[in-house]
């Protein structure tokens, strides 16, 4: 019991405790690993007060300066991958390999983020009177506030922090209380450094206090969140007093268009992997398929054995996994119930379909769901575990309509040889993100955003670096 850790929040580059605690646990096994504070409102607002006063300084520094630290802090998260992946694995369940590619990701954007200081750029514009000089300057928005996601919380840390600092803002973060062990170690890193006070804050806690804390507040400038719809809306009622600007990264429902023409190798691994990646939980992975009738049965059974052959179990404990368990029994209990209301609907169990006997954890077994139909609630919600439903199609027309037809739009993909196939769905496929003949990641360079309630606004690349700007209008009329 003694090697537990209680974690502390990181507000001006101090650590400083809480008299409620949080226990964080093991979802594999149900280990205590940690306890973490519980903010409240009064710890919130000195976060946000320190961030504020270090704010002006900060974004006077050029911005190659500021640069300069993120790169400091990319380096110090290279030097404890290993350690830093292991937390990952213990309190989110992601296996090994994926939990050290999300650490090395989360190095490399911060030095991505850091390759834009010397790229930043106003405009100059011409004007309609003589003499007159129009400048557009871009300008940081003051002190933001990023809620963190439990699926990949490491990489979650760097997506915001990084363009909020690199442009001259400050930032509070207050990480899932599922998940938050990862970023306060990253605060440990950042502590090592000699960033400047208050310019990266962390609090813990739960959403309710902690996250309602710093949404109402009236000190933010820009609520940088990523999480799931719902959550999303009480964040944008909680903005709303204030007209606080918004970024909202929220859920998916990615359909995946397999055509008659597809190579159906790839297509099947790609969506197989996708499935089963962070065991189905991530906002971009493929949750519903349709697939062309021509090659309906062959795909379905091809799908079926790839997905029966998975290898799941407690990433702890087991290097060589493909997928861990769930987050929490909540998200087993979500999962077992659509699986059940599906097949109480006419859906047909290809292979899975049971929670799986592995000890304390939350596994469910991999899952394919054939026979589905448009109005199942399983090709409506985002599951957000290991269970492909798939639904058969006549045509093009049909599948991009039936993609399109969704409360989500973040991704989507289609599998065809067929170029004109391919640039029609791109063109039609009504998403923030299409993948042609591959399945998620997005690039650092790209642009992840979501249309309808899949969110507001958009990260990584050009445009999500903007997202942390204001732009500025200067009228210079020279005097004779
Ligand atoms: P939640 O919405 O449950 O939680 C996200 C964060 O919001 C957590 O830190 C949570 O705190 C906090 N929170 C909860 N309630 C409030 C509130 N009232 N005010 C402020 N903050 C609050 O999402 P999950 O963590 O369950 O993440 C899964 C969801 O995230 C899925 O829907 C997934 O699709 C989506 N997602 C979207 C991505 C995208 O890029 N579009 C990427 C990754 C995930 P706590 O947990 O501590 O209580």
């Amino acid at each position: 019991m003694s090697d537990i850790i209680t974690y502390q929040n990181y507000i001006d580059s101090a650590f400083s405790g809480s008299d409620e605690l949080i226990e964080v646990l093991n979802p594999a096994n149900a280990e205590l690993l940690a306890r973490i504070p519980s903010a409240g409102a009064e710890q919130v607002e000195r976060a946000i007060a320190a961030a504020r006063k270090a704010q002006k300084g900060w974004a006077a520094r050029p911005a190659i300066e500021r640069a300069g630290y993120l790169r400091k802090i990319a380096s110090k998260v290279r030097d404890n991958a290993e350690r830093l992946a292991k937390i990952i694995t213990r309190e989110q369940g992601k296996v090994p390999g994926l939990a050290l590619v999300e650490v090395n990701f989360t190095a490399d954007y911060l030095d991505y983020m850091a390759e834009w200081a010397r790229r930043l750029e106003g405009e100059v514009l011409t004007s309609d009177r003589a003499n007159e000089h129009i400048f557009l300057l871009r300008k940081p928005l003051g002190v933001v506030a990023g809620i963190l996601p439990w699926n990949f919380p490491f990489f979650l840390i760097a997506r915001k922090m990084a363009p909020a600092l690199l442009t001259g803002n400050t930032i509070v973060i207050k990480p899932s209380e599922e998940t938050p062990i990862n970023c306060f170690e990253f605060a440990k890193l950042v502590a090592e450094t000699d960033l400047p006070k208050g310019v990266f804050n962390v609090v813990g806690g739960t959403g309710a206090k902690a996250g309602q804390a710093l949404t109402s507040s009236a000190g933010v400038d820009l609520i940088s969140f990523t999480g799931s719809v719902g959550t999303g809306s009480r964040i944008m009622a909680a903005a709303a007093p204030h007209i606080t600007k918004l970024n909202l990264e929220l859920g998916g429902k990615a359909p995946a268009i397999v055509l008659a023409d597809a190579d159906l190798e790839l297509a099947v691994n790609a969506i197989k992997a996708s499935r089963v990646i962070n065991t189905g939980q991530v906002c971009n992975c493929a949750e519903r398929v349709y697939v062309e009738r021509k090659v309906a049965e062959q795909f379905i059974d091809k799908i079926a054995s790839a997905m029966a052959t998975t290898r799941y179990g407690d990433p702890s404990v087991e290097a060589d996994l493909d997928m861990g368990p769930l987050i929490n029994q909540a998200g087993l209990d979500k999962v077992a119930q659509m699986v059940k209301t599906a097949i109480g609907n006419g859906a047909q169990l290809v292979t899975g379909g049971a929670v799986a006997d592995k000890g304390k954890g939350f596994h469910y077994q991999p899952t394919v769901l054939a026979g589905c139909k448009a109005d199942m609630e399983i090709m409506r919600k985002e599951i957000f575990g290991p269970v492909l439903p798939i639904q058969i199609v006549d045509s093009l027309d049909e599948a991009i309509a039936l993609a399109n037809d969704s409360e989500y739009g973040l991704t989507s993909s289609i599998y065809t040889r067929n170029l004109s196939s391919a640039l029609k769905a791109s063109r039609e496929l009504d998403f923030g993100e299409t993948y042609i003949n591959r399945e998620n990641f997005e690039a650092m360079q790209g642009f992840h955003a979501g249309t309808r309630k899949s969110g507001i606004g958009g990260a990584d690349g050009k445009h999500g670096l903007y997202e942390y700007t204001r732009t500025q209008v200067v009228y210079v009329q020279e005097q004779s």
